[in-house]
């Protein structure tokens, strides 16, 4: 610890670490410094400290499958190469067989513990859809656990249902929905949102929704998409809004702050983006997040699928203390053609092991299932 005091103390941010340090988490000014800063490094062996603290040389992955169960949507994201609009010839819904037969094939290979469930925004899809589906995979595979639907797809079902996204929320919870990923939520400010997503549900819509979920104890993650038209102002006002949800529910389980992948969409191709932020970036993003949450958010992923392996390892000790899940089945970001987007638990294992961390797998409350000491 002197070492590091040591280090901080001719840095433009000391005040910020130290305090840090100390217990006191950076507020939405101090943020903004961060995010202006270069000392990435200090700030990364800041949330690194803490991070070590609370976790010990440990990592935790959850071992999952990923099910994008429609491309079909009506909403146009200038972020997305995913969707497709209705009677696209590249348009397609899973049915039930489908879907049960992927996660079979997923337990019986990988022993999966989750299945993330994600698509677009179908108009033709009601609740039932959701409800059968759900039902189906907790009567069947009861280890796998229901991690599903962002707010903006809870939002477009209430709007093919004419209900309230409480409603939604509330059946699809009796169906065996058991936690939220937190997709959606891009930057939480509605400026940002006019410019790459003016279709989507605003800032307030994503945090009511998510407080719902919160009140029916419905845990979930939040999410930060960056690397796009947000200024440093805009992300701070982002992690603020989280806090002050996360005050008032305490429902997050983990932030995952990814960075945009501009390949295939309409803003590369409009010229908006045209590269990704970078391992640079994600760093820092990294270390501000774990500072923004000590205390208050545990869990901060480190955000592989759009950064690779090696930026996850480097992740782990800069503030992530979860690698994030293994996404067999993933089709969202391979589609915008820039890696591969799965990952074994056998290769999430040995990568944490070759940074010298023990590895916990969980599930998808991040309770443990088992842990692999180093060999
Ligand atoms: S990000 Fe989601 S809501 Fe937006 S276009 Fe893609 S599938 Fe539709």
């Amino acid at each position: 610890m002197s070492q590091i005091l040591n280090q901080i103390h001719s840095s433009d941010i000391k005040d910020i670490l130290e305090n840090s340090l100390n217990g006191i988490r950076p507020g939405p000014d101090d943020c903004i410094r961060l995010l202006e800063s270069d000392d990435v490094h200090l700030m990364g062996l800041t949330a690194g400290t803490l991070t070590r603290k609370k976790f010990g040389q440990k990592a935790s992955f959850v071992n999952n499958i990923i099910l994008n169960y429609t491309n079909v949507c009506i909403t146009d994201c200038k972020f997305c190469a995913f969707y497709r609009p209705p009677n696209h010839e590249e348009s397609y819904t899973l049915g039930l067989d489908e879907i049960e037969l992927r996660i079979k094939t997923a337990w019986d290979l990988f022993k999966i513990r989750q299945v993330l469930i994600q698509g677009g925004h179908n108009p033709d899809l009601g609740i039932e859809y959701y409800e059968n589906s759900f039902k189906m995979i907790r009567k069947k595979f009861p280890q796998v656990g229901v991690h599903g639907l962002s707010v903006s797809e809870i939002d477009t079902i209430a709007k093919v249902e004419k209900s309230s996204t409480k409603e939604v929320l509330s059946r699809l919870k009796d169906a065996g929905l058991q936690s939220l990923p937190g997709a959606g939520a891009e930057i939480l400010n509605d400026q940002v949102k006019e410019i790459i997503s003016p279709k989507k549900i605003m800032s307030k819509e994503w945090l009511d929704i998510m407080e719902e979920a919160h009140t029916l104890q419905i845990p979930s993650s939040a999410t930060m998409m960056y690397g796009h038209v947000e200024s440093n102002k805009q992300i701070a006002e982002h992690f603020e809004k989280i806090v002050h949800l996360q005050e008032k529910t305490n429902g997050f389980m983990a932030f995952i702050p990814w960075s945009f992948e501009p390949n295939n969409t309409v803003m590369q191709k409009d010229g908006t983006i045209t590269s990704g932020a970078g391992g640079y970036q994600l760093l820092k993003m990294i270390a501000i997040s774990r500072l923004v949450f000590d205390g208050l958010i545990s869990h901060i992923q480190s955000s592989w699928l759009t950064n690779g392996v090696g930026m996850a390892q480097l992740a782990l000790q800069y503030g992530a203390d979860d690698f994030g899940g293994t996404l067999i089945g993933e089709e969202v970001v391979s589609c915008t053609g820039s890696r591969s987007t799965e990952l074994t638990s056998r290769q999430i294992i040995d990568s944490i092991h070759q940074i010298g961390f023990e590895v916990e797998e969980r599930d998808n409350f991040y309770q443990t299932v088992c842990n692999y000491q180093i060999p």
